[in-house]
């Protein structure tokens, strides 16, 4: 079965979903949530399982208060098995399992392996808006490069972060600033161009893209790059 992800929903609505990686990040995401339901936004929310074990009750803050999660694997690691361990720890607290899953770095060739990710039920999510805000540190740069993104348009997905895969605390705390900062702005724009703020949940996935090896799994860790040779030669 091959590997199908969805970048985009329905291009004939003037919906955007604006989605958050590499959380549960209190109190940032607890920042996040404010600034949303301040809004009346609905966000999506792709946790590292590592961070929902040690701070599950953030995770529940997320569930609480209407927005939606997704799977972003355990440790952040191209490790075969990262999204499936994730699962463990936000499938216990969720109750069901995850129904949307979002590779790191691009790398859908550990999808290929995990169950998790080939479920029937798992959309695998990436986005067509990808403003780098965890490269900037200026808010308003990460306003603009949002709102002036060449793909942004009705059923964009917005890539953000709210917490970062790092275990330095310092930068955990630190990286999402500037994004928090630029968030009310973003929604303003958004708003000011006619766009509702979704949640997944409220959006509907179209022209999922077959996933081809493209040789970006080079990243990956000694055990993926060698299954990937072995794909090579087939
Ligand atoms: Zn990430």
């Amino acid at each position: 079965m091959p590997v199908k992800y969805y970048a985009h929903g329905r291009r004939d609505q003037m919906k955007v979903a604006l989605t958050f990686d590499d959380g549960p990040n209190p109190p940032r995401t607890d920042q996040v949530i404010e600034i949303l339901n301040s809004y009346g936004a609905r966000g999506t929310f792709f946790v590292l399982g590592k961070w929902v074990e040690r701070f599950p009750q953030a995770f529940e803050r997320i569930i609480a208060s209407g927005h939606a999660v997704g799977n972003h694997s355990h440790l952040h690691q191209t490790h075969l098995g990262d999204f499936d361990r994730a699962e463990a720890v936000i499938g216990n607290l969720l109750g069901r399992p995850t129904r949307y899953l979002r590779a790191h770095y691009f790398n859908f060739f550990t999808c290929l392996y995990s169950p998790v990710a080939m479920a029937p039920g798992m959309k695998i999510v990436d986005a067509d808006v990808n403003p780098a805000d965890y490269a900037k540190t200026d808010p308003q740069a990460i306003v603009q490069a949002t709102l002036n993104h060449p793909a942004l348009a009705g059923g964009s997905i917005i890539d953000l972060h709210d917490g970062t895969e790092s275990d330095d605390d310092a930068l955990r705390l630190a990286r999402s600033l500037p994004m928090i900062q630029a968030l009310p702005a973003i929604i303003d724009g958004l708003r000011a161009k006619g766009f509702e703020l979704v949640s997944l949940d409220e959006m509907e996935l179209i022209d999922p893209i077959e996933w081809q090896y493209d040789g970006r799994g080079n990243i990956a860790s000694a055990e993926v790059r060698a299954a990937i040779a072995g794909l090579d030669g087939s």
